[in-house]
């Protein structure tokens, strides 16, 4: 790596040590040249397909910018988009692949937009998914309605334990 002061090709790497949970590396260098140091930073950079074959590097904006329109009149901020973002680099890094179909990253949309505004997300995914029909739209809400159902079913058990022990304990 050359020296960005003295521009020698060559330097001396001093330390290395891993950030965000491994998915990239800093390095700390010296230059024997002028005895400077500096950081780099090294990580996998993420490539995506397009239907077109062309290829782009991975970027978040992108996500945001193909998610934002659904969210239009949502009660969804700026902030709440870029963590969207964020969980979707996440899930694609987390995969292990380096290059991925813009269509699989819509994939990785779905679930993150689908806890973070239904409405929004039922429009995502009727573009993404394609629907012609009514139905289409029915049977979408008909598996949003059932993992609600599934939720409170969550929410219940976990409410009736601690009351089971309660009632146990003013018993004795
Ligand atoms: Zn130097």
């Amino acid at each position: 790596m050359r020296c960005p002061y003295c521009r020698v090709g060559d330097s001396r790497v001093l330390d290395s040590r891993d950030i965000d949970d491994g998915a990239a590396i800093r390095r700390r260098r010296s230059c024997p040249e002028c005895g400077r140091r500096f950081t780099t930073m090294e990580a996998v950079s993420i490539v995506v397909v397009k239907r077109s074959g062309a290829v782009e590097p991975f970027s978040r904006d992108k996500v945001v910018g193909g998610v934002r329109k659904a969210c239009q009149g949502r009660p969804v901020d700026e902030d709440a988009l870029a963590l969207l973002a964020q969980q979707v680099e996440e899930a694609v890094r987390a995969s292990g692949v380096c290059e991925i179909d813009a269509h699989d990253i819509g994939l990785a949309i779905l679930d993150p937009l689908r806890q973070l505004d239904e409405v929004a997300y039922l429009r995502f995914a009727s573009v993404y998914r394609s629907f012609e029909s009514l139905s289409d739209f029915e049977s979408e809400i008909r598996s949003l309605r059932s993992s609600h159902d599934r939720l409170i079913d969550v929410v219940a058990t976990t409410e009736q334990e601690p009351v089971g022990v309660l009632a146990g304990r003013t018993t004795t």
